[in-house]
């Protein structure tokens, strides 16, 4: 039972409701002082190259520890962030923290890789995104081939001109777009042509488990295909088991990522883990 009625009509929360949404308003207000306390961390998800068999990537991953209310997820704050416009502060610290740490890397003498940092809708629709991501190159001096901006099908498909002309002034800067969580928003492929998007990420419902569901591999498969005629890279996300693996082994995709590869990790965990082998 979510809302219910008494008998004279009104309406009342149960426990439950008060409990969701005290945290919900508890989380809102921790959130506010989170960024100067410093309670935000990045954690790295490695993508690994199908041909080369080499890690060639990472995904950055926000995440937040707070005294008062402990873990909280992204699925549980990046929503809230975004109704009250603190994903814009919080973006900007991730793709300038995602960008000194992949520069860190190279500086190490580490072989190159390309970072993937999620982008919110009100983060890409800010006037002056586009000045925020060339200032944040510049003052990490990090080469604009190795970061890669993961937009949602949302942003795409917005039939605002103003879209367009964005990802255009991106791929100036020799920035990468990919579209994050493929085959879950929109039916139109329309866009896909139009805009000069670099990948495509397949959400990971499609790809955990594909080797047993017909369906799944036969969606897969036509992405695979579509993606090959347009000159777009694929990411499959979710590769949870060698079956994952094996089955996207036998494809034209060029990139998987999921926790067989690796689960989303600290700086310093990927550095030893994977890092170190070279
Ligand atoms: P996403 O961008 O699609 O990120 C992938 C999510 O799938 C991550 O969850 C990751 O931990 C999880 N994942 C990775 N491999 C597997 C797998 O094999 N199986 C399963 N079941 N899950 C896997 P996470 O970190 O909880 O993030 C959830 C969502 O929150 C992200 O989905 C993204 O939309 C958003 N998010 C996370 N970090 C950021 C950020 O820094 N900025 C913004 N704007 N959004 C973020
Ligand atoms: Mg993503
Ligand atoms: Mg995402
Ligand atoms: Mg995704």
């Amino acid at each position: 039972a979510v809302k219910e009625k008494n008998k004279n009509g009104f309406e009342f929360y149960t426990p439950e409701i008060n409990k969701s949404l005290h945290r919900k308003m508890t989380i809102e207000k921790q959130l506010r002082m989170a960024l100067e306390n410093n309670e935000f961390k990045l954690n790295f998800q490695p993508q690994l190259n199908l041909r080369s068999k080499e890690i060639s990537g990472v995904e950055a991953l926000i995440r937040w520890n707070n005294n008062e209310l402990g873990n909280v997820t992204p699925g549980e704050f990046i929503s809230l962030a975004e109704e009250t416009n603190l994903i814009l502060p919080i973006g900007k610290w991730i793709l300038r923290e995602a960008c000194l740490q992949n520069k860190k890397w190279q500086e190490q003498g580490l072989p190159p890789l390309k970072i993937a940092v999620n982008i919110s809708m009100k983060q890409f629709n800010e006037h002056n995104f586009i000045e925020s991501v060339s200032q944040i190159l510049n003052e990490t001096k990090l080469d604009p081939k190795y970061l890669e901006l993961e937009i949602t099908e949302g942003i795409a498909i917005m039939d605002h001109t103003f879209t367009i002309e964005k990802l255009h002034e991106l791929k100036n800067l020799g920035v990468k777009i990919s579209i994050d969580d493929f085959g879950t928003g929109y039916s139109s492929f329309g866009y896909l042509q139009k805009y000069p998007i670099n990948i495509l990420k397949i959400d990971k419902s499609f790809i955990t488990g594909i080797s047993n569901n017909k369906e799944n591999a036969a969606i897969v498969k036509c992405i695979l295909s579509l993606a090959q005629h347009l000159f777009l890279d694929v990411v499959a996300e979710g590769v949870e088991t060698k079956a994952d693996l094996d089955f996207l082994l036998q494809t034209t995709c060029k990139y998987a990522q999921g926790y067989y590869i690796g689960h989303p990790m600290s700086a310093d965990t990927f550095e030893r883990k994977f890092l170190s082998m070279k």
